[in-house]
């Protein structure tokens, strides 16, 4: 079971922005897609979430060409958390994270209320159930926003594919692990989770493989250590880099930046 990018091409606005890309997420494995702005790594990760149609190559969920399957067949497939969610109207936190369960049954049932408290509960929210999402912090909203995808795939058992844009840019380090530890769980249940993350440090540990994209390519594949070079991170971030050994695990490896001139 796996969600594969197959010599996939993208144009925006009739720019080439993905070029020929090879990707493949297996359930039960965390995917990372790492690089420097503008590389590529939303549009990517939309791609695969079967909402930008590519103009050469192909997404397979599953074995079936993303093209073959419309919104109500992807959404049951696969949650999506995208890098700006915006929510629009008065909705309470619990009512967005139950729209979460739309694509699997209707949304006032007690099965699907009970799924979208157990979600909110995940991401620490449970107390802000009934609290207008408008009202919350952008941390908080952005945890309603993993609350609603998780709701979707059912902590695994409706859904195969959980993809993420940047789902920790607002996160607090102790909120960053969290949400580690819930990619982690969703792995554990099989999902295969493909996620955007600016910050290289968290994809060591968050992730089983790096996706290296530069100038709307994979540069390099790999585990972390693998890709996480010092060689490499010059390279495409332009910018010094260190790397050593984690204190806490010798297998993480933990990325310096040189952001000082002296
Ligand atoms: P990343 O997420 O790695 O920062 P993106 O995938 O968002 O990069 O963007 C990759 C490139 O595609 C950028 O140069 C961006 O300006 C361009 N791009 C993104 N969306 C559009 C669009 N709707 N129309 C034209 N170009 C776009
Ligand atoms: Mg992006």
């Amino acid at each position: 079971m796996s969600l594969v990018a197959e010599r996939l091409s993208v144009e925006l606005g009739g720019r080439p922005i993905l070029r020929g890309i090879e990707l493949a997420v297996e359930g039960g494995e965390v995917v990372g897609l790492v690089g420097p702005n503008g590389a590529g790594k939303s549009t990517l990760l939309r791609a695969m979430a079967g909402e930008l149609a590519p103009s050469a190559g192909r997404v397979i969920f599953d074995g079936t060409d993303a093209r073959s399957l419309d919104g109500a067949a992807l959404a049951r497939q696969r949650a999506v958390v995208s890098q700006r969610s915006e929510v629009a109207f008065d909705y309470t936190a619990l009512e967005v994270v139950a729209w979460g369960r739309a694509p699997h049954a209707p949304v006032e049932t007690p099965a699907c209320r009970a799924m979208a408290r157990r979600a909110l509960d995940a991401v620490g929210l449970a107390e802000r159930a009934s609290s207008p999402v408008v009202t919350l912090s952008g941390g908080e909203q952005q945890r309603v926003h993993i609350a609603r995808a998780l709701a979707q795939i059912g902590f695994g058992e409706t859904g195969r594919y959980w993809l993420l844009d940047e789902p920790t840019s607002s996160l607090d380090p102790a909120q960053r692990r969290l949400v580690v530890r819930l990619m982690h769980q969703a792995r554990a249940a099989g999902v295969g989770v493909l996620v955007v993350l600016h910050d290289v440090g968290l994809a060591a540990w968050a992730c089983d493989r790096i996706a290296m994209m530069n100038d709307g390519t994979v540069m390099q594949l790999g585990t972390p250590r693998e890709v996480l070079t010092p060689e490499r991170l010059r390279e495409v971030f332009e910018v010094d880099a260190a790397v050593d050994p984690s204190p806490w695990n010798p297998e993480v490896p933990r990325v310096t930046f040189r952001l000082g001139d002296d």
